[in-house]
């Protein structure tokens, strides 16, 4: 057994996923969280693991890998996940000229997809509006978690499988070379990571400002439905989200699809609103999201922008049914210069891993792995 200690600073995904491949490599790791569990972006999502938004190459086989690393714990904890893959429904000739394209970009590099036509959507899945329906891009990629429950329990398999501690309540206020304080007290550690996520400030204030960084507020809703039976089956998508990937600018008619979404829906663009929804082992279906980019941000939520939500929903899905239960926002780092995440090497021995941005459910584990192999 190794002697090499590590601190980890923040219990999201991103921290407790950075703890694991520390501890692979050898190090007993403590991770030190500010609150008494993990209320981050990590437990605000929709629980997407979503090779299908990742472009061919280094982000799709991270998003791969972080996938089977996901199984691997969910199963071994008994917890519920959903290999239900997703669908992007076309309902205009625009969609319907992407998604085919689509098709064809990543059948080309294997990936499993197949185009749906109208019936076979709607005899395979439930829920979703037929009413000028003309097809749908499906995938076989993404599972579904519910990242509450993923979250609370990863610390348990953590402890488990790798002997790594938490220390709940334990705001850091200070790193420097081999240690880390918590307002007086003080610990030492070999390697020090910070993972604090969108409190990227207290820290590091002024790198913080020179880095290409800005934050991302999401609002969401959760609904169930009045039928408790009802499963859609997958988890479901419209054009706008066909903006939304790196991996769908693979398409050259996205552009054209673009200018018509530009033109008819210019609140949708001003609020960065795509439309998805997931349901969880519970049969809840979590639905959103909007994009606000700022450094700061008003803690309330915006009803118009729920109301937008919803109002293109009803395009894809029946929701009569559906009854709202809960909205809240969710808050992450997002980098400006296009890069997907932020490794950055602060002081010898001391490292900032953030900035993967609205895809830290489907790349955290890889890219944790990528980043520890290069300390
Ligand atoms: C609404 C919403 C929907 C999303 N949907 C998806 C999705 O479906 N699929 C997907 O792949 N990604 C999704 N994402 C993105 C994903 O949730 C984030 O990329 C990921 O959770 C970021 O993890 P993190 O660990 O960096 O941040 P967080 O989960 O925010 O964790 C950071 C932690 O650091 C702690 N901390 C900060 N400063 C300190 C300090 N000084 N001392 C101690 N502790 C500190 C905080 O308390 C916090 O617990 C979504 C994000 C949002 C907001």
């Amino acid at each position: 057994m190794s002697d090499k200690t590590a601190i980890v600073v923040g219990a999201g995904i991103l921290g407790m996923a950075t703890a694991r491949a520390l501890a692979l490599k050898g190090y007993k790791v403590t991770i030190m969280e500010k609150s008494q569990q993990s209320l981050g972006a990590s437990i605000r999502n929709f629980g997407m693991l979503w090779p299908i938004g990742q472009p061919d190459g280094q982000l799709y086989e991270r998003a791969i890998r972080s996938r089977e690393i996901w199984k691997e714990y969910l199963s071994d904890a008994k917890i519920p996940f959903d290999t239900c893959g997703s669908i992007h429904l076309a309902y205009d000739q625009e969609e319907q000229d992407v998604i085919e394209e689509l098709y064809n970009h990543f059948s080309k590099s294997q990936r499993p997809v197949t185009v749906l036509s109208p019936t076979e959507i709607l005899n395979k899945f439930n829920g979703i509006n037929g009413e000028n329906l003309k097809g749908a891009l499906y995938s076989n990629d993404e599972t579904i978690i519910d990242p509450r429950e993923g979250i609370k329990n990863l610390p348990a398999y953590l402890k488990r499988y790798y002997n790594i501690d938490i220390l709940w309540g334990t705001a850091v206020t200070n790193v420097t070379i081999n240690t880390v304080w918590s307002f007086k007290t003080k610990y030492n550690a070999d390697l020090i990571c910070v993972c604090s996520g969108a409190d990227f400030e207290t820290l590091y204030p002024s790198k913080f400002k020179e880095l290409p960084i800005i934050k991302s507020k999401l609002q969401m809703m959760r609904f169930v439905s009045k039928d408790t039976n009802f499963k859609i089956g997958t988890s479901v998508c419209g054009g706008l989200s066909l903006l939304h990937y790196k991996s769908f600018t693979a398409s050259s008619s996205l552009d054209k699809l673009k200018e018509k979404i530009e033109a008819t829906l210019p609140e949708y663009i001003k609020n960065g609103i795509h439309v998805m929804v997931s349901q969880n082992d519970r049969g809840e279906l979590t639905v959103g999201d909007s994009h606000e980019y700022a450094l700061d941000f008003e803690p309330f939520d915006n009803q118009y922008i729920n109301e937008l939500i919803l109002n293109y929903l009803k395009k894809l899905m029946h929701i009569d049914n559906w009854e709202l239960q809960q909205t809240w926002n969710g808050i992450y780092p997002k980098m400006t210069n296009g890069d997907t995440d932020l490794f950055l090497k602060m002081e010898p021995g001391v490292y900032i891993i953030n900035g993967i941005g609205g895809n830290g459910m489907t790349l955290s584990f890889g890219f944790a792995e990528e980043a520890v192999a290069k300390i």
